[in-house]
């Protein structure tokens, strides 16, 4: 006879609960911060921190300071009641789902800022976002005081603040980065992915493809930056349904510059427009 192990998973929406509910937890805790409408990339993480961790702590909050004025706050995707039941087939035992007045109550007034890191690439076409997104992780570090927290490949330039947060700060937590989850075409699972049309979602792959072109070369012992842009970014062109390029970057793991001659570990990133909708994804060189 089987037998189910029953498993209570509390959902708590307050700073004051959560902390307490983290102090008398069974260590060490893993965290999986997120913006909710969950998907197999999110759950990745999460399975990741079931088997590392005696405590798995998800949040889902969708972050009003690292949208900008132009991006789609109002819009983005929520689902709160499926979220929860993805949570608990997965073995989650707490998650936060604060408002927005509960991290940013009135009178709140301190901002992280990560220094040049976060003014490269997505901070130069998203200004703030990255201060949003250290600003609350910093929070939440701090809520939930996590042994490891996860992160995923498909958001780099992300990876990458967090890493530098946690170091700077002496934040202790382990900051642990998984591989991007992908669909069968390629095209990296997202949120966002909801809201292309099916036309756009049957050329969103070339994303990914064009990152392909330029880690292929890459492959071929081609060491030139301006050479993996150009190829990543004719493919890109040559897709109509892709209305604007933010950038083709080919940059150093360290700082994010672009790369002339590429030595060592490289990211190859890139971010479209299509219609409404905006993609990032990357691969990394090594
Ligand atoms: P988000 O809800 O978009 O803020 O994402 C929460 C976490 O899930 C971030 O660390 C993301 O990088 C990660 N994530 C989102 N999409 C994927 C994916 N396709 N594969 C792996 N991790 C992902």
């Amino acid at each position: 006879m089987t037998q189910t192990i029953p498993h209570s998973m509390r959902v708590i929406s307050t700073n004051e609960k959560m902390s307490q509910a983290c102090r008398e937890a069974v260590k060490p805790i893993g965290l999986v911060p997120t913006m909710g409408a969950l998907h197999a990339g999110h759950l990745s993480l999460v399975d990741r921190a079931r088997a590392d961790n005696l405590t798995v702590a998800v949040s889902i909050f969708v972050n009003p300071a690292q949208f900008g004025d132009n991006d789609d706050l109002e819009k983005y995707p929520r689902d709160l009641e499926g979220d929860l039941e993805l949570l608990r087939r997965h073995g989650v035992d707490l998650v936060y789902t604060p408002t927005v007045d509960e991290v940013y109550p009135e009178g709140f007034d301190t901002w992280v800022d990560v220094g040049p890191l976060a003014g490269k690439l997505e901070g130069l076409h998203r200004p703030g976002h990255f201060r949003g997104v250290a600003t609350v992780v910093s929070k939440l570090f701090n809520v939930t005081r996590p042994d490891r927290a996860y992160f995923g490949q498909k958001d780099g330039q992300q990876t990458l603040v967090v890493l530098k947060l946690a170091k700077d700060l002496e934040m202790g937590v382990e900051v642990v980065v998984m591989p991007t989850i992908r669909e069968p075409d390629g095209l990296a699972l997202s949120s966002r992915n909801v809201q292309l049309s099916p036309e756009q979602r049957q050329a969103a792959p070339v994303l990914y493809r064009a990152l392909c072109r330029a880690y292929r070369l890459w492959m071929d012992g081609e060491r030139r930056g301006d050479a993996l842009r150009e190829a990543a970014r004719e493919e890109l062109q040559a897709e109509p349904r892709v209305d604007a390029i933010d950038y083709v970057s080919v940059a150093g793991m360290e700082t994010l510059d672009e790369l002339e001659q590429i030595e060592g570990r490289a990211m190859v990133s890139a971010a479209v427009h299509m219609g409404a909708v905006r993609l990032i994804d990357n691969i990394v060189l090594e």
